[in-house]
């Protein structure tokens, strides 16, 4: 190409980029309160681009996932016996894309940590239940490893309200129980929104956002403090990633597709 013709097309193509540029967004228009953007901001910085899955529930592109139905490279468990102080391998148990809890074995801890975050699980109650109330199907999806979405039998079993299934146990119960029945897998979808720790004190507590089988059962709820059984939960402060926490407590629920995105900057893209 000629060395004058060179310069007008690339002349033609800064004219043309700055007039696209202009059509897309403004600089002339007030500023939005409190955010260093104007209303349809020119410069504000576009979401990432997130490529879907396939399906509803299955993990999009940029999801951790922690279990793939294939093993639990992702996770440990505290060591018992001569293990102890140690972290081990994980007793529980997997099986045709499912793992199981192997009852008395010990929590399931993530070898990753997480802070803000979406997640996914979804669990299924043993065919062959037994027990009753609390004592009937119970593990729980415990976020940072204190912050329990409790999972039981309540497709037909009677508990106090603040421990039923998807109850943030101990302080909310659900807002209605769409659990399956046993042998059916269930789905929870949430997002959870870290406490925030100044100077060893609280700042802002954790909020969470639930979903039962598609169901929404809490609606960005404050969560008083951690999860304990028969006292009223209080906060300590504690790192801004922890662990997620399968429960085991003595029964064989089954766990399967779980995965997590973590959302810390999503809001604000500029400090990502
Ligand atoms: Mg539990």
């Amino acid at each position: 190409m000629k060395p004058l013709l060179l310069l007008a097309s690339l002349a033609a193509a800064a004219l043309f980029a700055q007039q696209h540029h202009e059509s897309v967004g403004f600089k002339d228009t007030p500023m939005l309160p409190g955010l260093p953007w104007r209303v349809h901001d020119i410069d504000r910085p576009h979401p990432a681009v997130v490529t879907p899955a396939a399906a509803i529930g299955q993990p999009p592109w940029d999801a951790i996932v922690l279990f793939d139905g294939k093993d639990l490279s992702h996770w440990e468990q505290r060591g018992r016996g001569a293990d102890r102080g140690k972290m081990v391998a994980p007793k529980w148990k997997v099986t045709d894309g499912y793992f199981e809890a192997a009852p008395g074995s010990g929590d399931l801890i993530s070898r990753e940590k997480f802070g803000d975050a979406q997640y996914h699980v979804e669990w299924c109650e043993p065919e062959s239940i037994k027990g009753e109330s609390q004592d009937r199907g119970n593990s729980g999806f415990i976020i940072m490893s204190r912050y329990e979405i409790q999972v039981l039998d309540s497709f037909n079993n009677l508990t106090y309200a603040d421990g039923q299934a998807g109850a943030i146990y101990g302080q909310w119960p659900p807002l209605v129980n769409p659990a399956r029945k046993q042998g059916e897998w269930n789905t929870y979808d949430i997002v959870f929104e870290a406490p925030v720790f100044e100077n060893g004190a609280l700042k802002k507590p954790a909020f969470v956002t639930v979903f039962f089988n598609g169901i929404v059962v809490h609606n960005r709820k404050e969560i008083i403090g951690r999860m304990v059984y028969r006292q009223v939960g209080t906060y300590a402060p504690h790192e801004t990633e922890e662990p997620l926490l399968l429960q085991d407590h003595n029964h064989p629920v089954r766990y399967r597709n779980i995965w997590v995105r973590k959302l810390k900057g999503y809001d604000q893209p500029e400090k990502r």
